[in-house]
C-alpha cells in the first residue's frame, strides 16, 4: 500500500489545471528535492526545491527520512505547477533522478518503511564488507557488478536492515518486505503502488547486479542473504514506467525516464561518445566517462558501471565516486559555524593569497575514490598561529579540486585516453575560484554547463525521448550549450608544490596503504 497525500498532509494543495507541452523532472538530491519543468529547447521554465534533512546518529552513519523525502518530492511537484501555471494536462511526462544507492526497506501491505534511508554515504557496514572480503567474495563481486565490495553501495545497508531491525529477517523471508533505491520508493508511491520498478543505472549501484547479463544476480544474493522477492524489476532508463495516480497530479502523466543522478547528468551533458567525461560537484564529486559497449575494469581505483542505458543500448563508464565534496562546505557551516551559507565560500577563499600550507582531507566517512579506505578520516594538515577562517574555507575548496584531480589521473590511466577539457556541472561548479583552481591543477580548460541542472535535464531528456517529445539524441545536441570555460593559467612550480602537499596529507589519513 502506498501513502496517500491526507496521509502526507497535503491533501490541500492541489491546483487547477492548464494546457499542455512540458516536461517534468523530478531530483531527488542527497540535500534537497527538485522538480523542474523543461520546454522542448531544454530551457527550464519552472523549478521549484526544498531541503531535506540527514542525520548522523553515529560517528560515520547517514540516515534520511523516506517519508520526509516522498512529501518534499510531492510539494515540489505541486508548487512548481502552482509557480508556473504549467499543470498536469500540460506535462508530456515525468523523469526522476535520485541520490543513488541510498536504501530504503518498506513492508508490503503497509508501504511503511520499517527503517530510516540509509544514506550513500554511511558506513555502518564497513564490517559486513570486510566480511565478504575476507570469505574470497572480492573477485566475484567486482567481475559482476564492476564496483569495489564497499559499504557505499546498497546491498550491504539492505542487509544491516535484515539482521538488526526486530522482525525483519522473518519478514523478508515471508517476502512482506520490499526494498528500493529511491527512484523505486518515488515511483512506487507516485504511482499509488501501482508500480515496483528501478532502472539498469540504479540497479548497477546496488551491488547485487550483473552489469553483464542485466540481471540481479543470484551468487551475489545467496552471499548476502537478500531474498530475490525484495527487488524490483529492471527497466531501460527510458520507457514506461506507470502513471502518477490521479490524486497527486489530475491527468496521470507518465512517468518514463529513470535513472541514478550520477548518470542523468552524464545524460544531460550528452555524454553519448567513448571518451566523453563530465564531472559534478554536488554532495560528493562523481566523474563518469563513457567507455561505450565495453565495460573497462580499472586498475587504478575506479569503478565499472551502466552509464547510460536508452535506446536499447547500454553505453558503461568508468567512474570515480568522491564522498565528500559540496558537504565539506556544509561541514563549515553547520559543523564548525564558519560561514552563514555555500556561495560565501568563493570570496572568503579569494580573500587569502594562498593555501599557506594547509590542506584539509575530507575524509569524513572514508575516502572513495581511487583510494577506497573506508578506515580513513578526515584531517586538517599545517595549521600555525596564523591560520584562521579564510584559511580554512580555501582548503576545504581546494580539496574538491585535488581529489578531482586525482580522479582524472586514475581515469586517464585506464583508459589509455587524455582528455583536452572537463566538462562540469553541479551547485559547487558554479564557484569560480574552485573552477579556476581545478583549470591550473589539472593544465586543461573547465567548462561548465550553462544549465546548473544538468541532472534534472538528463532526466527529462530520457522521458521525452520514451514519449517522442524529442525525436533523437541529435535533437539533444543541438540543445546542449556550454557556460564559462576556465582556461588554466600555467604554474607549474606552484601546482607541484600544492599536489605534494595535499598527497602528503593524504597519506596522513590512510589506514590502508597500498
Ligand atoms: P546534491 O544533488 O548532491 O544534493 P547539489 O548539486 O545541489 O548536490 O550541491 C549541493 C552541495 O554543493 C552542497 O553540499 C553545498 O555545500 C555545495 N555548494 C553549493 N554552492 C556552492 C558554492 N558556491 N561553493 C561551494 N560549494 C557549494
Amino acid at each position: 500500500m502506498a501513502f496517500s497525500l491526507k496521509d502526507l498532509g497535503l491533501v490541500d494543495r492541489v491546483y487547477p489545471l492548464q494546457p499542455s507541452g512540458y516536461i517534468m523532472a523530478l531530483d531527488s538530491g542527497t540535500t534537497s528535492v527538485r522538480a523542474i519543468i523543461v520546454d522542448e529547447y531544454g530551457c527550464i521554465v519552472a523549478q521549484a526545491s526544498k531541503p531535506v534533512k540527514a542525520f548522523y546518529p553515529q560517528p560515520g552513519w547517514v540516515e534520511q527520512d523516506p517519508m520526509e523525502i516522498l512529501a518534499s518530492q510531492i510539494a515540489v511537484m505541486m508548487e512548481v505547477q502552482f509557480k508556473s501555471g504549467i499543470h498536469s494536462d500540460s506535462i508530456a511526462a515525468i523523469g526522476i533522478t535520485n541520490q543513488r544507492e541510498t536504501c530504503v526497506v518498506w513492508d508490503r501491505d503497509s508501504g511503511q518503511p520499517i527503517y530510516s534511508a540509509i544514506g550513500w554515504q554511511c558506513r555502518r557496514t564497513a564490517d559486513i564488507v570486510d566480511g565478504l572480503v575476507f570469505d574470497g567474495c572480492e573477485e566475484s563481486i567486482r567481475s559482476k557488478t564492476g564496483l569495489a565490495p564497499d559499504a557505499y553501495f546498497s546491498a550491504t545497508k539492505i542487509r544491516w536492515i535484515l539482521d538488526n531491525v526486530s522482525g525483519a529477517r522473518e519478514a523478508a523471508d515471508a517476502g512482506e518486505l520490499m526494498f528500493g533505491t529511491i527512484d523505486t520508493w518515488l515511483i512506487y508511491n507516485l504511482t499509488g503502488g501501482e508500480v515496483y520498478a528501478t532502472d539498469y543505472t540504479n540497479a548497477s549501484r546496488t551491488m547485487l547486479f550483473n552489469i553483464h547479463t542485466l540481471e540481479w544476480d543470484d551468487e551475489l544474493l545467496a552471499m548476502l542473504d537478500i531474498p530475490r522477492s525484495m527487488l524490483p524489476e529492471v527497466r531501460w532508463s527510458s520507457g514506461e514506467f506507470g502513471r502518477v495516480s490521479s490524486e497527486i497530479m489530475t491527468h496521470m502523466p507518465l512517468i518514463a525516464g529513470v535513472a541514478g543522478d550520477q548518470q542523468a547528468s552524464f545524460f544531460g551533458h550528452c555524454c553519448f561518445e567513448p571518451g566523453d567525461t563530465k564531472n559534478t560537484y554536488g554532495t560528493g564529486c562523481f566523474m563518469l566517462m563513457n567507455t561505450g559497449d565495453e565495460v573497462v575494469h580499472s586498475s587504478n581505483g575506479l569503478l565499472s558501471t551502466i552509464g547510460i542505458a536508452e535506446g536499447g543500448r547500454i553505453s558503461y563508464a568508468l567512474e570515480g565516486s568522491i564522498f565528500h565534496a559540496g558537504s565539506t562546505i556544509q561541514w563549515l557551516r553547520d559543523g564548525l559555524g564558519i560561514i552563514g551559507g555555500a556561495r560565501e565560500t568563493e570570496e572568503i577563499a579569494l580573500s587569502v593569497e594562498g593555501n599557506d600550507g594547509c590542506y584539509l582531507v575530507p575524509a569524513f566517512s572514508g575516502l572513495g575514490a581511487p583510494w577506497w579506505d573506508p578506515g580513513a578520516r578526515g584531517m586538517i594538515t599545517g595549521l600555525t598561529a596564523a591560520s584562521n577562517r579564510a584559511t580554512l574555507v580555501r582548503a576545504a575548496c581546494e580539496s574538491m579540486a585535488y581529489q578531482t584531480f586525482d580522479v582524472l589521473r586514475a581515469m586517464e590511466a585506464d583508459a589509455h585516453h587524455r582528455l583536452g577539457s572537463l566538462s562540469v556541472d553541479g551547485a559547487a561548479s558554479r564557484n569560480g575560484f574552485i573552477m579556476q583552481f581545478q583549470a591550473d591543477l589539472l593544465g586543461i580548460p573547465v567548462v561548465q554547463t550553462e544549465a546548473v541542472e544538468t541532472t534534472a535535464l538528463g532526466a527529462a531528456y530520457l522521458a521525452g525521448l520514451a514519449v517522442g517529445y524529442w525525436e533523437d539524441r541529435d535533437e539533444l545536441m543541438q540543445n546542449h550549450a556550454v557556460g564559462e570555460r576556465f582556461e588554466p593559467v600555467n604554474e607549474p612550480e606552484r601546482v607541484a608544490h600544492c599536489l605534494s602537499g595535499w598527497h602528503d596529507a593524504v597519506a596522513r589519513t590512510r589506514t590502508v596503504v597500498q
